[in-house]
C-alpha cells in the first residue's frame, strides 16, 4: 500500500517537525486521510488512476476554502471559520485523487512575505542538512506554510496563493519549484481575497513535473468565478502558441530585463544569474537583453493596488457578516460598533494596508493615487506585451491579425522566456527580519515579483545551483505556461 505508507510517513513527518516549522494550521483527520489513500492506492494497483496527481499528498494554503476543516487566513478574526463550501481548487485536488492533508500556515491575509504575521505564530524554513543549529531563516512569505511543508518532505505539494509574490519568494528561500499562473487561469472561487485583481492561485512542489502536474489538475474554466479565463481564449492561446513555435522552431529566446539588474542584489544571486544565461546560452538559447524602463515604478503601482482592493475585500470581516465578534463590541459610549471588533482581531500589518488602501481610494487622494497607479499598471502591462514575440491572446486583437506576414516577421526577433532572480538575496534570518524598523524593508522583497502580478502573467520560481538553491525567476506571456515549464525543464 505505497500511498498509505506515504500518508502514514508525512502524518509522521509534521508530528516531528511541525513543532518546529509551524508550517500547518490545521490539518484534516489522519483516518480520513488514511481512507482516502487506500482507495488511492486501489485505483492506481487496477491501473485506473484518477489523474497525474491521484494519490499525491497536497497541502493547502490557510485562505483557501476547505468545508471540514478551519479556513483562518491565519487570523484572529477567522480562527474558527469554517467554510460552507469548498474552493473550485481544492474540489479539483479531489477528483483528481490527491489527498488533501491540511491547511498551511500564511501570513495573516496574504499579506507579508516571511510568514511572521500569523496569528498561530511564524513559519520558519527548513534548516538544509548540516545546518540544523544555524540561526532560523524566513521561509518567505506569504505561502511560507506551503513552501516549507514541500520543502521538509511533510507532503508531495501544495496549493499557495500568489497576489504580488507569495508562492515565488518562498519558493525561492526554502529552494523548491514555485508558480504563479497566469491571472484567470485556475479558479479564485472559494479564496478569500486579498486584492482580487492580483490574486491567483500558486503551485509549490519539490520538483518542476510536481507542479506541472498540480497546474494541469487545478487549472480550467470554472462558472463560478467571473474572472475565469473560458475555453474559448484558453483555446485560442493554445493556438496562438502552436503557430509561434511552428514557425520558429529554433530554441525559445531568452530576454534578460536589464532594468532588474538592480545595485540591492547580492553576490550569490548575480552570479547565479548570469550562470543559469550561460547554462541557457550553451544549450543554444538566444539571450537577448530588453528593457522594461516601467519597472522601477512597479512597487509603488502593486502597494496601491492591492493595498486599495484589500481595504474593500476586508470591510466585510466586521465580527456581523463574518468573523468573531469581540465581547467588547457595541461601545454605548462611543456607540461604536464594528471597530472594537476590528481593532481587537486584525493584525497590525493587516491594519496598516486597510489604512493605506482606504486613504489611497478617499476623495481626496483617489486621483492622485488609485488611478494613477492603474495607468502605470496598463503601461507596464504594454511593456510586457512589447518584448513577447507571442501576443497578448487577452487584449490583443483577432488571432488573424497575428498571421499578418509583416507582424509575424517583427515577432521571430522578440523573445519567448524573461529571466530574473526572484528575490534580492538569499533567505534572511528571521532575527533580522524582526528587528527591521519599517515594515517598507519588507516590502522591498517584492521588488521583482510584483511587475509580473501587475501584467498578469505567468512566473515561476526555479532553483538553481549547487548547494543551497537559487531562485531564479522565468516569466512569460500571458497563457504560456508552457514556455516556464520547457525553460525549467532545460535548467533541472
Ligand atoms: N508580500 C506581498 C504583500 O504583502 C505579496 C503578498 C502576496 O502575494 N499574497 O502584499
Amino acid at each position: 500500500m505505497p500511498v498509505v505508507r506515504g500518508v502514514e510517513r508525512c502524518l509522521a513527518g509534521i508530528r516531528t517537525h511541525n513543532g518546529f516549522l509551524n508550517a500547518f494550521t490545521n490539518l484534516r483527520p489522519a483516518e480520513t486521510l488514511l481512507k482516502e489513500a487506500a482507495e488511492a492506492n486501489q485505483r492506481i494497483l487496477s491501473n485506473q488512476p484518477l489523474s497525474r496527481i491521484d494519490g499525491k499528498i497536497i497541502a493547502v494554503k490557510d485562505n483557501i476554502c476547505t468545508d471540514d476543516v478551519p479556513t483562518t487566513c491565519a487570523s484572529e478574526f477567522l480562527r474558527e471559520y469554517r467554510s460552507p463550501f469548498q474552493a473550485t481548487a481544492v474540489t479539483r485536488l479531489n477528483t483528481s485523487g490527491a489527498i488533501v492533508v491540511g491547511k498551511t500556515n500564511m501570513d495573516e491575509f496574504g499579506m507579508g512575505s516571511h510568514s511572521i504575521y500569523s496569528t498561530f505564530g511564524m513559519v520558519k524554513r527548513p534548516p538544509p542538512a548540516g545546518q540544523e543549529d544555524a540561526p532560523f531563516r524566513s521561509a518567505g512569505g506569504s505561502s511560507g506554510g506551503s513552501a516549507a511543508a514541500v520543502a521538509a518532505e511533510l507532503c508531495d505539494g501544495a496549493l499557495g496563493t500568489d497576489t504580488g509574490g507569495s508562492v515565488r519568494l518562498p519558493a525561492a528561500y526554502c529552494g523548491i519549484y514555485g508558480l504563479k499562473p497566469s491571472y484567470g487561469m485556475v479558479s479564485r472561487w472559494g479564496v478569500i481575497a486579498y486584492s482580487n485583481s492580483l490574486d491567483t492561485v500558486g503551485v509549490l512542489a519539490r520538483d518542476r513535473k510536481g507542479v506541472e502536474d498540480i497546474f494541469n489538475a487545478i487549472s480550467g474554466y470554472d462558472a463560478m468565478d467571473p474572472t475565469s479565463l473560458s475555453d474559448t481564449t484558453r483555446d485560442r492561446i493554445k493556438e496562438a502558441i502552436a503557430r509561434r513555435r511552428g514557425q520558429n522552431k529554433s530554441p525559445l529566446r531568452i530576454g534578460i530585463p536589464l532594468e532588474y539588474n538592480l545595485a540591492e542584489l547580492t553576490s550569490p544571486i548575480l552570479a547565479t544569474w548570469k550562470h543559469t544565461l550561460t547554462q541557457l546560452s550553451r544549450l543554444g538559447h538566444p539571450i537577448v537583453p530588453i528593457s522594461l524602463p516601467m519597472t522601477k515604478h512597479a512597487l509603488s503601482t502593486y502597494y496601491i493596488l492591492a493595498a486599495s482592493e484589500a481595504s474593500s475585500n476586508l470591510s466585510k470581516f466586521d465580527g456581523l457578516r463574518f468573523g468573531t465578534r469581540s465581547p467588547l463590541d457595541w461601545d454605548p459610549e462611543t456607540q461604536t460598533l464594528f471597530a472594537p471588533t476590528r481593532k481587537s482581531y486584525f493584525g497590525d500589518e493587516v491594519r496598516r494596508r486597510i489604512l493605506l488602501g482606504t486613504y489611497s481610494l478617499s476623495a481626496e487622494a483617489m486621483g492622485n493615487y488609485f488611478v494613477k497607479a492603474q495607468r502605470v499598471r496598463r503601461v507596464i502591462r504594454g511593456e510586457f506585451d512589447a518584448v513577447f514575440g507571442l501576443q497578448n491572446m487577452l487584449y490583443n486583437k483577432a488571432a488573424e491579425e497575428a498571421e499578418d506576414a509583416e507582424e509575424e516577421q517583427e515577432a521571430a526577433g522578440k523573445v519567448d522566456v524573461l529571466i530574473t532572480p526572484t528575490s534580492l538575496s538569499m533567505s534572511p534570518r528571521l532575527k533580522d527580519v524582526l528587528a527591521q524598523r519599517s515594515p517598507l524593508d519588507s516590502y522591498v522583497n517584492d521588488v521583482l515579483t510584483v511587475p509580473a502580478s501587475l501584467a498578469g502573467i505567468p512566473a515561476m520560481s526555479v532553483p538553481v545551483g549547487v548547494g543551497e538553491k537559487v531562485g531564479m525567476q522565468l516569466l512569460a506571456q500571458f497563457g504560456d505556461e508552457e514556455a516556464l515549464f520547457e525553460i525549467a525543464k532545460a535548467l533541472e
